[in-house]
């Protein structure tokens, strides 16, 4: 069986190697163990249900409460030749009659249904004459009482189930589920704690960024001009916002569609399918937008206003890259985020204990705008996840800040101006103030005789009010809460004023996506191909094909069928409903483009690299190799760090990804023989698959760079 799960995964999804807590949950499966997978967004749940379900070779039902998932779902597993399909409500009552006979006659692998199905007696006793392989329940936090999305149809499935004659193992699956939600769902569907595979909340290829004291539509605005190309979301928190900003971009000439509560069905449907189905649309909706859209390339998510608790953010955020590739969550701050969600609590029916319990929940998102350390970190303390000792060396407090201004100065000048106005108005009043208006209003409260009247005169009354909201962001000056909040000093307000403290002005930099090490001429060629054959089959592009397998085929440029199978995400099956076609397409580019020319010969001779074809790339070569080739000719990689300016786990990754590719590395540099053999023996004894617990069990001498290098030389990681 263990054979199998692997062999499937590579003749159907065309991947070499499964990911952590993948194959745990596997062989629980099939062994008819009961179990639940947790583990993140992103990190390929799917697979756990569907490899041993093809293993199984009989009917599996998978429930899924998200009515639009599922024709996704099933849409990629035909997009592989297997036999799925869904039975829900968008069905016409024959529709759904036909494919239930169809069901009984076993034509299906999967079945997706919604929890409701099982309130149909008829339903319930069609399947009991059936041969089963399992039953998957999708998203399984919203069966629990104490999740987020608590669906009570969900649950009431549990007590039909067992009047099933012929019940067959059970799955659970949930990218989110607290230690109450696991124990809930553990005793609803009878799994005992060994069958719980959890694995941590982190998502490598995703960036968090915070950026404070900017002016967001101007933020938005250099964002997009340097993202063109790339599909993502605006996340709004009033639908007020949601239209403002949908109408700014779109006389703008972007790509843009708009989603919330107000808007018709209609409006919205057409608005999620020209998102799902296009490959550069942005999306600007509130959080009303996103539950069941599976869309794998969402390259970024920019939060225009801070949402109400990092639950919500790390969901909204989450939706970001999916499929893996290297994405962007950008949260843009301003003090009044605050005050809005303040209001929308207050607004809310709670009880006491309940609103307490939001005011605590919206403290600890506003600390993570204002924290100076590692965001990833706080995101997975906050989950009570381990977090990394060191930060993740990639958010933007990890990042050192590229350009930074000493405004001591002007930050003096505009608190000494907030006092001698008697901290009795707001930041737009005070700006005008700074920058000498002749405002009325300004006039009519004297404010034209104070000292502080013009004496940030060279500036625009816009950059005034953006430094101010920046002191505000920093609590370098406080805010009285209000309709119209005023501004007040605080401590750190006097430690300025005397000169205590200085304050620094970091500009935020656009995050640029790494440079491509890529064919991108190819990959705009076949993500072509791609929209046009997915529109022929009125399925999304990336059920086709996802933009990392894209990628993979601009770096290595098979031109074989045996090459084709050699990139990740192409197996047989897949092969089989699309490769000559995209197979030609290369074909026909590469003739068509001769300058393309081979750089760097794969060895295949080594038993490591099961690639057969030539790494080809264009100028500057790979950045990964340019690392390899520095890391060959005798650097270190803390040398090759500083030249390349890259920090220390990036370029580890980069001689891990040379040796991928094929390339000879030199392992004694990293570790001796003795030293490998234990970390093997350790990895063998211990169940969870993350690095901590492996460091922890060896001595304190090997680094997490040795113990990662011993893992990728052995294929484990
Ligand atoms: P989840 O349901 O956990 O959000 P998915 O099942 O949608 O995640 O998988 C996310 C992406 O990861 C998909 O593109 C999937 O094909 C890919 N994937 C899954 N398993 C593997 C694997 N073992 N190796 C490489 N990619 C994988």
């Amino acid at each position: 069986m263990e054979m199998k799960a692997k062999q499937l995964l590579q003749e159907y999804f065309g991947y070499e190697s499964f990911r952590p807590g993948q194959e745990d949950t596997i062989q629980h499966v099939l062994h008819t163990k009961n179990t639940l997978a947790v583990m993140p967004t992103g990190s390929g749940k799917s697979l756990c249900f569907q490899i041993p379900a093809l293993a199984m070779e009989r009917t599996a039902i998978i429930i899924s409460p998200l009515i639009s998932l599922m024709k996704d779902q099933v849409d990629a597993l035909q997009a592989l030749g297997i036999a799925a399909t869904y039975i829900n409500s968008s069905l016409s009552p024959a529709e759904q009659n036909e494919r239930i006979q169809r069901m009984t006659e076993g034509a299906y692998t999967f079945v997706y249904v919604a929890p409701e199905r099982f309130d149909s007696p008829f339903f319930v006793r069609t399947i009991d004459q059936m041969n089963l392989s399992m039953i998957a329940f999708d998203e399984a936090h919203c069966i629990s009482q104490w999740g987020h999305d608590f669906r009570p149809s969900y649950r009431s499935v549990v007590p039909t189930l067992y009047q099933l004659t012929n019940l067959p193992v059970l799955v659970a699956l949930t990218a989110t589920a607290t230690e109450e939600v696991i124990a809930d769902i553990q005793q609803l569907l009878d799994i005992n704690r060994e069958h719980v595979v959890k694995t941590g909340f982190e998502r490598e290829n995703l960036t968090f960024h915070v950026i404070k004291g900017r002016d967001k539509l101007a933020y938005i605005r250099e964002f997009l001009i340097q993202r063109k190309q790339e599909s993502g979301i605006i996340y709004t928190a009033t639908r007020k916002q949601t239209d403002m900003l949908y109408d700014k971009l779109q006389g703008q000439g972007y790509a843009v569609e708009k989603y919330h509560a107000g808007l018709s069905e209609t409006e919205r449907q057409h608005a999620q399918n020209a998102f799902i189905h296009n490959e550069e649309t942005i999306m600007i909706a509130t959080n009303a937008f996103g539950m069941g859209i599976d869309k794998s390339n969402v390259r970024y998510v920019i939060h225009y206003a801070m949402p109400m608790n990092i639950e919500s953010y790390y969901q909204e955020a989450g939706r970001a890259g999916r499929d893996g590739e290297p994405s962007d969550c950008i949260m843009l701050f301003a003090p009044q985020d605050t005050q809005l969600q303040k209001f929308l609590i207050e607004q809310s029916d709670l009880d006491e204990a309940a609103e307490q319990n939001e005011y605590r929940k919206l403290q600890a998102i506003m600390n993570y705008c204002f924290t100076h350390s590692c965001l990833t970190n706080y995101i997975l303390d906050y989950f009570a996840d381990e977090a990394k000792l060191d930060g993740c060396g990639r958010c933007s407090n990890c990042l050192q800040p590229s350009e930074k201004t000493d405004m001591t100065e002007e930050a003096q000048k505009i608190l000494s101006c907030v006092k001698r106005m008697g901290e009795r108005f707001g930041a737009g009043m005070t700006a005008k103030v700074l920058r000498g208006s002749k405002d009325k209003k300004l006039i009519s409260f004297k404010l034209n005789s104070l000292s502080t009247y013009g004496i940030l005169s060279n500036y625009t009354e816009k950059e005034l009010t953006e430094w101010i909201q920046f002191l505000v962001a920093e609590q370098i000056l406080a805010t009285e809460e209000g309709k119209f909040p005023t501004l007040k000093l605080n401590k750190q307000s006097i430690d300025v004023l005397k000169g205590k403290r200085q304050v620094w002005m970091f500009t935020s930099t656009i995050p640029t996506t790494e440079e491509a090490d890529y064919n991108e001429a190819l990959f705009s060629v076949l993500r072509q191909l791609r929209k046009q054959t997915a529109d022929e089959k009125k399925v999304p592009p990336y059920v086709l094909f996802t933009d990392a397998t894209l990628k993979d085929i601009c770096r290595y440029f098979p031109t074989t069928k045996d090459a084709m199978l050699g990139i990740k995400g192409i197996g047989t099956r897949k092969y089989e409903q699309y490769g000559e076609l995209f197979l030609t397409m290369i074909q026909e580019w590469l003739a068509d483009h001769p300058e393309v020319k081979p750089r760097v010969q794969i060895n295949s001779s080594s038993p490591a690299a099961p690639r057969k074809y030539a790494t080809r790339s264009q100028a500057e070569g790979p950045s990964h190799l340019e690392t390899y080739k520095m890391f060959q000719s005798g650097k270190s990689l803390q040398e090759i760090a500083s030249i390349r300016e890259l920090n220390d786990r990036t370029v580890e990754g980069h001689i891990f990804k040379a040796f991928e590719d094929g390339l000879p590395i030199a392992w004694n540099i990293f570790f001796n023989d003795e030293q490998e053999k234990e970390v093997l023996e350790q990895h063998e004894q211990i169940t969870e698959k993350r690095l901590k617990p492996l460091k922890e069990a060896l001595p304190e001498s090997y680094s997490y760079t040795m113990i990662k290098a011993v893992l990728v030389k052995n294929g484990i990681m």
